[in-house]
């Protein structure tokens, strides 16, 4: 008898997907406890991009729990967290001229969402914040009162936003995008929606189906912020770490947001950690306004400062990733071409397969397992197969992963 079906809640996803028990996991391979490997091409949703039990990450750490690093210290300075923010400034920030302070707002993604929107509300005295359709921002109160998704949010959001619609490239049609339409409303004072304090954008929806923004598009937008004193947040937990590409996904539309959030892969061991970003002037909080038992993961700190040494003082993972991506998306265009009813999307090393008919996609997510591959489905009506594997597979791995692919979308659409 399975276990989980015994012992679990049935609030469940995962194990339902994927119907084993895992045990070891390698790089871009995961192994269940009978020793069967499957090609991980779901990577924790965005946060294992350096691989599982990464080596040179994994040593760090090792040397750091050896000599008996600080583990647990709330916000206190430790050295760990004090080499973490120097390399962070140092690798990270400074070479982009980004000018950010840092929050440890708690371990999640989900925690650096909630202190953006109270920061924003603090800070302009505003109260709505603008979101778009199709948007996830993580499953705590104030994240799901601007996620765009009605099943994830339920019941639950708080009724102090605006969700509008986004053009995606998948959504535009070759049309041109503007703000002229939502401009209009934010000026009308019979509208309800003027004077937001904010809009909370991904530049690619994971979870939404991996619809991206055009860098155009995205620019608009900053010069629409600016023109009604609105923040800009960029929610990069899950396409930030250079998933896209470049380490900031807002990189490659040459904006600046007043406020960043970041998760899943900064850490890099896949331990919980998260930063949120505030450019300088917008640091209001007083002490203790904001705070957490487990804001100070030091051992992600570890990790972390590993990473960004190992990966971002050179261009090779962004290249990499790069054309990693660009190989993907070819294969899946052409997977497109001789398959009625599927569309290619994405960007660097997130990418996907919609689907017209919407089960489709799962039933290529578990033909997919059964071949040995963990991929996973998203989007509103989970229409869309998602190709996240970590920006260290290789290059033989990639192909493995295409032809398991390949075929699980030959076995299903025929
Ligand atoms: N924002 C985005 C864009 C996400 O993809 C996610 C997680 N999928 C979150 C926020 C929430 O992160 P967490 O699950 O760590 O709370």
């Amino acid at each position: 008898m399975n276990v989980f079906e015994t012992l679990e809640s049935e609030v469940r996803s995962y194990s339902r997907s994927w119907p084993t028990v895992f045990d070891r996991a390698s790089g871009t391979w995961l192994y269940d406890a009978d020793g069967k490997p499957y090609l991980d091409f779901f990577a924790g949703a965005g946060a294992l991009n350096y691989g599982h039990n990464n080596p040179i990450l994994k040593r760090a750490l090792i040397d750091y729990l050896e000599r008996d690093g600080v583990t647990h210290a709330l916000d206190m300075g430790t050295v760990a967290k004090r080499d973490f923010l120097t390399t962070f400034r140092d690798v990270v920030l400074s070479p982009r001229g980004l000018d950010y302070k840092v929050q440890f707002p708690g371990p999640t993604g989900a925690n650096s969402v909630e202190s953006a929107l109270k920061l924003v509300r603090k800070v302009t005295g505003r109260e709505s914040i603008i979101n778009f359709t199709n948007a996830f921002h993580g499953m705590t109160l104030g994240a799901l009162s601007v996620t765009g998704n009605s099943m994830k949010r339920g019941g639950a959001g708080i009724p102090l936003v605006h969700a509008t619609p986004m053009p995606y490239d998948n959504f535009l049609d070759g049309r041109t995008p503007d703000f002229l339409w939502f401009e209009r409303l934010l000026e009308d004072s019979g509208s309800g929606l003027n004077e937001p304090a904010a809009v909370i954008v991904e530049t690619v929806q994971g979870e939404g189906g991996i619809n991206v923004a055009r860098p155009e598009w995205l620019r608009a937008l900053a010069e629409l912020c600016k023109r009604h004193e609105m923040l800009l947040i960029v929610d990069d937990v899950q396409m930030g770490c250079g998933r896209t590409g470049p380490f900031f996904s807002f990189e490659a539309a040459g904006i600046v947001p007043d406020i960043v959030c970041l998760s899943k892969s900064i850490g890099g061991y896949g331990l919980p950690m998260a930063l949120t970003l505030l450019r300088p002037e917008l640091d209001v909080w007083e002490p203790g306004e904001h705070n957490g038992t487990f804001r100070g993961n030091n051992p992600a700190f570890i990790t972390a400062a590993a990473a960004l040494q190992e990966y971002w003082t050179s261009d090779l993972l962004e290249k990499g990733t790069r054309a990693k991506g660009e190989h993907i998306g070819r294969a899946l265009e052409s997977i497109a071409e001789s398959t009625p009813g599927v569309e290619a999307r994405g960007r660097g090393l997130a990418r996907g397969l919609a689907f017209d008919v919407p089960e489709q996609a799962g039933q290529v997510c578990r033909a997919a397992f059964e071949r040995g591959m963990l991929m996973e489905t998203s989007g509103p009506e989970s229409e869309v197969a998602k190709l996240m594997p970590p920006l260290t597979v290789t290059d033989e791995e990639v192909e493995r992963g295409l032809s398991i692919v390949t075929d699980a979308v030959r076995s299903v659409c025929g």
